[in-house]
């Protein structure tokens, strides 16, 4: 079995200019003095951790919350303090997260002067009224402002995240956003349907029958437009929620689905090293003071058994369309997949939700429709 240093590092930036309606990440709205206590902490757990970084980084991930929330000189402090205790590979990719209307020249200057090379922009819809319905701050104008922006800063890795199958949206709504972005050219996109996540004031507002959630067939029809409108375009699809130009794919993301090893630094964000899991205090308050106190803020650490962390490869492997590559899982979990899985994958094909070939396996169409129950099955 394959065990290796970490080459992703993900940096959680906790802090947001306001919380949308349908949001479970961690964050908080952001105050004067909490960056400061962040960026400390953030300094003492990147030296904390510098015995696990024994690599150079390969891809760098900053998120959030809203990383772009911070002020251009918290942003130059945070991304100095990076660049200043980490090692990149070369090439590195090297992602920050934005909101539109949180991101103006002298902040992509920032940006740019310190290396980052790709922009993930959090656009959600170019629908007003859906955006506000989402909590949003921003309109469908910052959209196309920030991407000038972006431009005009010479960056031309950019990413959209839309979401579909909001309350009141349908199909011919869905397909609007589809033809905007795609007048966007960007090289890559990440399409999610809404999540209804507990102890949201959206999910509460659906339950109080507030709102009505759009209907499992025209949630399956946005989702099947999608697909078919960006790869008509020359997108591929590689991952259930994820389209890219050739090129253009997300490394970062890459590792997660491949179930590689990660370093997550900062509130709530997650680590994989060496077949362990463990996971940040979601908090602040926590994070700020254990750090101050000279430990890792860890909040939840597991230890997987191997068959369940080669479980959890062929589930991760699943989400990308390629799938679970026989040889590489073995690589990586030390077991021969068709041994494993090969009663479950023969039940799921038979049911035509997953292709198996020679060396390969692989969602088919329907069973991408159907992912959440599919992959549930192999858990
Ligand atoms: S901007 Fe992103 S992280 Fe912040 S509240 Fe909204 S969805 Fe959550």
């Amino acid at each position: 079995m394959e065990e290796e240093a970490p080459k992703a590092l993900y940096v959680h930036v906790p802090f947001c200019l306001a919380k949308c309606s349908y949001c479970d990440f961690y964050s908080v709205v952001k105050t004067s003095g909490a960056v400061e206590k962040y960026l400390a902490a953030l300094r003492k757990e990147l030296e904390l951790t510098a015995e696990e970084r024994t690599q150079d980084f390969s891809t760098i991930y900053v998120g959030g919350g809203t990383p772009t929330a911070l002020s251009a000189d918290e942003l130059a402090q945070l991304l100095s303090t990076l660049c200043g205790q980490v090692a990149f590979a070369a090439p590195v990719e090297f992602t920050v997260e934005a909101n539109p209307g949180t991101l103006d020249a002298d902040k992509l200057h920032v940006l740019r002067i310190h290396g980052v090379n790709r922009l993930s922009i959090g656009a959600q819809s170019f629908d007003d009224g859906l955006l506000k319905l989402l909590g949003r701050r921003h309109n469908s104008r910052d959209i196309l402002d920030v991407l000038a922006a972006a431009r005009e800063a010479d960056f031309t890795n950019l990413s959209l995240d839309l979401i579909f199958g909001i309350p009141t949206q349908g199909p011919s709504d869905w397909e609007r956003d589809l033809d905007e972005l795609l007048r966007c050219n960007v090289p890559h996109v990440s399409a999610y349907s809404l999540t209804y996540e507990e102890n949201t004031p959206l999910a509460r507002r659906a339950a109080a029958g507030q709102l009505e959630r759009v209907s499992e067939a025209d949630e399956l029809t946005m989702y099947e437009t999608v697909i078919d409108g960006l790869t008509t375009e020359g997108y591929e699809h590689y991952e259930i929620s994820n389209f890219a130009r050739p090129d253009f794919r997300c490394a970062h993301n890459e590792v997660y689905w491949a179930n590689a090893a990660y370093l997550g630094l900062g509130p709530s964000a997650a680590s994989y090293i060496s077949g362990e899991r463990r996971r940040n205090a979601s908090s602040l308050t926590d994070y700020v003071a254990r750090l101050g106190a000279g430990e890792l803020a860890v909040g939840f650490r597991e230890r997987l058994a191997p068959e369940k962390r080669a479980r959890e490869t062929a589930v991760m492997n699943l989400r990308r369309t390629h799938g679970i590559d026989f040889d590489e899982f073995q690589r990586r979990t030390g077991f021969n997949a068709s041994a494993l899985l090969g009663e479950e994958l023969q039940v799921l094909a038979q049911e035509g939700l997953i292709q198996v070939g020679e060396r390969s396996a692989a969602l088919t169409r329907r069973g991408l429709m159907v992912a959440d129950t599919v992959l549930s099955e192999l858990v």
